[in-house]
Order: C-alpha cells, then sequence, then structure tokens
C-alpha cells in the first residue's frame, strides 16, 4: 500500500510562529506561538516579529514534531509560507525550511499566504460543515493583512474578483479598537463587548464603492469622528455606551462584506460561500451569513473552525500537501516577497 504523506508546514508571515503536521488530509499536530509582545506597541512591530521568530521557531518545529508522534525522518516534505507578509518575518520561515528540506533531504514547497487561508478548507474536519465546498466557490479572505474575494475553481486556479483599495478589515478592527482604548489585537475585544451590544443603536454609515472591491478607511475615519464628536460633549462617553459602540461597529462590518458578497454570487452565479481569515473568527460575522444562508436557500456557507481561521501552521501545510500531490516543488533559491502577488 502506497504510503500516506507527511506534510510539514511553517507559518512565519506576520506575530504567529506556526507549525503543524499533518498526515494525508488529517491534522497530526498545530502548534501556535503568539508574540503577545506587540499587545503594548498598538500593532505589530516588524523587527521585534523576527527577533522572536528566530527564538521560537527550533522549539515549535519540535513541539509539532513530537505531539504528532513521529520522527523527523518520517516527514515527505517542509512546506513554508513564501509570502505575503513581513519580510524579516518571512525569511525566518524560509531559512528554517530551507535548511530542514537540505538536512533531510526532502522536497521544499513554498506556499501563498491568502491561498492557503482560503485551502484550510480541504483539511479534513476544519470546518463547521465537516465537508470540504465543492468547485466553483467562492473565498471570502477577511484577516488582518487581506480583504478579497476571490472565485475559486480548483485548488490552484483561484481569480480575485474584488479586494480592498485600503485597509484591510482585520486592520480596521484592530485601529478602531485602538480608539476604544484597547490593545492589539483589538477585533476579538470588540467581539467580547459586543455581546450584551444594541448592534442598532448607532448607525454607521457604509463606504460606497462600486464593483466587488471594499475600501475601509472612509468608515474607519466616520467612526473616529463620531466618537471624537460625543466625546466632546461627554467624556464618558465611551464607557456608558462601550457595548453598544462595539456591537454596532461590528455589525456594520458585517453587512458591508455580506452585501459585497451577495453581488459576487449575482455576478459569477456562485453560491458556495467559504470564509477564512482571522476576522472569520468573529462571531456575528459567522451568524449573519449563517442567517443569510437559512433565509436563501441557494447559499452553502462555509466556516472554518477557530483554529483554522487566524494565522496557523495547518493551513501551510494543507497547501504543501496539495502541491506535493502535484509534485509542485520549489528549488532552494526562492527568495520572500512581502507585497501580495497573483495566484
Ligand atoms: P490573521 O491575519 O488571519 O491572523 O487575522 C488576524 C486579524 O483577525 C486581526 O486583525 C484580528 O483583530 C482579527 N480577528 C481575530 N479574531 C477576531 C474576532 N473574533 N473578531 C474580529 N476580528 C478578529
Ligand atoms: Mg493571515
Amino acid at each position: 500500500m502506497k504510503k500516506k504523506p507527511i506534510i510539514i508546514g511553517i507559518e512565519s508571515s506576520c506575530d504567529e510562529t506556526a507549525v503543524s503536521i499533518i498526515r494525508n488530509r488529517d491534522v497530526l499536530s498545530n502548534i501556535i506561538i503568539h508574540q503577545n509582545i506587540h499587545k503594548k506597541y498598538g500593532g505589530v512591530v516588524p523587527e521585534l516579529a523576527s527577533r522572536l521568530h528566530d527564538i521560537n521557531i527550533v522549539k515549535t518545529v519540535n513541539q509539532a514534531i513530537n505531539l504528532a508522534k513521529i520522527s523527523k525522518k518520517e516527514i515527505s516534505a517542509v512546506s513554508f509560507t513564501l509570502g505575503p507578509g513581513l519580510i524579516g518575518s518571512l525569511l525566518v520561515g524560509a531559512s528554517f525550511a530551507k535548511s530542514f528540506s537540505m538536512g533531510l533531504d526532502i522536497p521544499l514547497i513554498t506556499v501563498n499566504h491568502v491561498q492557503a487561508h482560503i485551502l484550510a478548507h480541504f483539511i479534513n474536519n476544519s470546518n463547521i460543515n465537516n465537508c470540504s465546498p465543492k468547485f466553483p466557490f467562492l473565498g471570502l479572505v477577511i484577516s488582518g493583512g487581506h480583504t478579497q474575494i476571490v472565485k475559486v475553481n480548483d485548488f490552484f486556479q483561484m481569480k480575485i474578483l474584488g479586494s480592498t483599495l485600503d485597509d484591510s478589515i482585520g486592520d480596521t478592527f484592530d485601529k478602531l479598537a485602538r480608539i476604544l482604548g484597547f490593545h492589539y489585537p483589538g477585533g476579538p475585544i470588540i467581539e467580547f463587548f459586543s455581546k450584551n451590544g444594541n448592534c442598532k443603536k448607532f448607525v454607521f454609515s457604509k463606504p460606497l464603492i462600486n464593483g466587488l472591491n471594499f475600501s475601509f478607511s472612509g468608515f474607519k475615519s466616520h467612526v473616529l469622528q463620531f466618537i471624537k464628536n460625543k466625546l466632546h460633549n461627554n467624556p464618558s462617553f465611551i464607557k456608558e455606551n462601550l457595548s453598544d459602540i462595539c456591537a454596532s461597529i461590528q455589525r456594520t462590518m458585517a453587512e458591508i462584506i455580506l452585501e459585497k458578497v451577495q453581488k459576487a454570487t449575482l455576478k459569477t452565479n456562485i453560491f458556495r460561500i467559504a470564509l477564512a481569515g482571522g476576522v472569520s473568527a468573529n462571531h456575528d460575522i459567522r451568524q449573519v451569513f449563517i442567517s443569510f444562508a437559512k433565509e436563501n436557500k441557494k447559499w452553502e456557507i462555509f466556516i472554518p473552525k477557530k483554529e483554522y481561521t487566524t494565522d496557523n501552521g495547518a493551513m501551510i501545510a494543507i497547501t504543501g500537501l496539495l502541491k506535493y500531490e502535484k509534485n509542485l516543488f520549489d528549488s532552494i533559491n526562492v527568495s520572500p516577497y512581502s507585497k501580495f502577488k497573483n495566484f
């Protein structure tokens, strides 16, 4: 019987050092080390991030191998994030992966981080549906670095239909959270304080952007100005209305992306939608999509389990596996890239 391939996936594009081992499409281990140091700076400090990756990478790899109960020699290939991301951070993962591949004499596989967020849906039991979306489907990537609607025809045939013209949705969550006095990353904190809030209490205008692109900078300024004006009249405005402010911000963002995806389904006649990226961990955003799908029977929604939403090694390993099956290997001369490149 043919041996099932075992792939290691290494992710180091931002502030998570993450390593996962998968056998076939099953996750054997998925270790994520978060860099809490950035909290006090209000965002990721690139130099600190790369230094911490350097400190953490070897122990994260060892932990992932031990937890998977395999030996290094059983690993069939090493996959790692080549880009986009912070260049210093990417270099740490790339250097490690290259050495690992040379040392064990196994293939090296490069991974596009954004593509990997979408392909996470092909890990066994990775979403709440417990099955992978059929092709074609629409991938909605909502993360700290990206906001995109992608038409997915096959594993490696993806076309961007729309993306943000300025800030990402995750960055918008984080910046608005900062205005409210929260530390980085602020998305989960906004979600936390939204729980008992009234999402209809404050009405924020939504950006009017043609086509399938997004824009969040105007929305962000609008909320900022609104809060400043309120604080001028009542210095306790945030404290007295925190839950309602958070719930209203969160719901408006959910509606902005839902409306764009609605447009995309009508344009493409594809009604299968897979959410991906850190912001898809948000409970309200999930509910808004699930409720819409309940009322619109054509819609089929795929929502990743929380561990596969924010940056993780398993999404890199599954992309590595899918490339391994097609013999899509890379040379050790590849260089990381910081800006998004087309799929
Ligand atoms: P990623 O870039 O995929 O690792 O996702 C990180 C981004 O997701 C950050 O901007 C976080 O603030 C955001 N995020 C993570 N969890 C949540 C959540 N529950 N609600 C809103 N945003 C979130
Ligand atoms: Mg990401």
